[in-house]
C-alpha cells in the first residue's frame, strides 16, 4: 500500500515539482500516472521509492514511513519494491541471467535458489532461452523484459514503472503491458507513469492525472484524457 499525505517537493533550484498531493493506493491496484511533460509524474514516483525525499509531508509504503527512514536503510526498503525504468538500466557486461540474479545475490540466497528463481521469472517473460546472452544482443523489448524479470525476482508487493514503454514500438509495448497485467493479476500492485494513450485507453485501470504537481483527476477505469 502507498499513502501520501500532504506531500510537497521543492528542488534546490526552487522548482516545486509536487505541490500538495494526498493519495492512497491499495494493495493489488493497477494505477496509471498521466499528465503533460514536466507535470511532476517522475518526482511523484521517485518519492515512492525514496529516490527523492519530500520537502514536506508523509509517505507510507507497505506501512513504512519512508520520509523518515535513514539513508542506510533505503536499500533494505527497496527490496520490497520492483522498479522498472524507461531505459532499462541493465548491467551491460553481465548476462541476462546475471542481471536478474544480482538482486538475489545481495540478499545472500543459495546458488540453487537463485538459479530456480531466476529461471522462473525469465520463463515468465519468455526469455529463458536467452539467459546466457548480453543485453546488447537483445532487442529493446527483450531488454525491458529482462528488467521486468529483475524487478519481480524478489517477489515485491509493489512494482513501480516510470515510462516502461517509452522507448518501445506499439507492438512491443503491448507485449510489455501483458507482462505487467500478469504480474498484477497475481496481486502485485503496479504503479506506472506513462504517455501511452493507446494503452491507457485500451487496458483500463485507475488513472491519476498530475498537472503542475497536483492531482487533477483520479478515476477508476479512467481514460488517458490528453491528445498524446
Ligand atoms: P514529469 O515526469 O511529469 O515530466 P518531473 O517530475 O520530471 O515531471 O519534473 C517536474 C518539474 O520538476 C519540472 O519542472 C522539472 O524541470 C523539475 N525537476 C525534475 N527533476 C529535477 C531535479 N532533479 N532538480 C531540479 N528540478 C527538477
Amino acid at each position: 500500500m502507498v499513502v501520501m499525505k500532504d506531500v510537497y517537493k521543492k528542488y534546490p533550484n526552487g522548482i516545486v515539482a509536487v505541490n500538495g498531493i494526498d493519495v492512497e493506493i491499495q494493495q493489488g491496484e493497477f494505477v496509471y500516472v498521466v499528465g503533460p511533460s514536466g507535470a511532476g509524474k517522475s518526482t511523484f514516483i521517485k518519492m515512492m521509492y525514496r529516490e527523492e525525499r519530500p520537502t514536506k509531508g508523509t509517505i507510507l509504503v507497505n506501512d513504512m514511513d519512508i520520509s523518515k527512514i535513514k539513508n542506510r536503510r533505503v536499500p533494505i526498503f527497496r527490496r520490497s519494491l520492483g522498479i522498472v525504468f524507461q531505459d532499462f538500466k541493465l548491467l551491460e557486461k553481465r548476462t541476462v541471467f546475471e542481471n536478474v540474479a544480482f538482486a538475489l545475490e545481495v540478499i545472500e540466497e543459495t546458488p540453487r535458489t537463485i538459479k530456480r528463481k531466476v529461471l522462473e521469472v525469465l520463463d515468465l517473460v519468455n526469455l529463458k532461452h536467452k539467459a546466457g546472452m548480453l543485453p546488447t544482443e537483445l532487442s529493446g523489448g527483450e531488454q525491458q523484459r529482462v528488467s521486468i524479470a529483475r524487478s519481480i525476482v524478489n517477489n515485491p508487493r509493489i512494482v513501480i514503472a516510470d515510462e516502461p514503454t517509452g522507448n518501445l514500438d506499439p507492438e512491443t509495448s503491448k507485449e510489455i503491458m501483458n507482462i505487467f497485467e500478469e504480474i498484477n493479476s497475481k496481486g502485485t500492485t503496479v504503479i506506472m507513469a506513462t504517455h501511452n494513450k493507446d494503452i491507457v485507453n485500451s487496458i483500463r485501470h485507475r488513472v491519476i492525472a498530475i498537472e503542475s504537481g497536483m492531482i487533477v483527476r483520479d478515476e477508476q477505469r479512467g481514460d488517458y484524457g490528453y491528445e498524446n
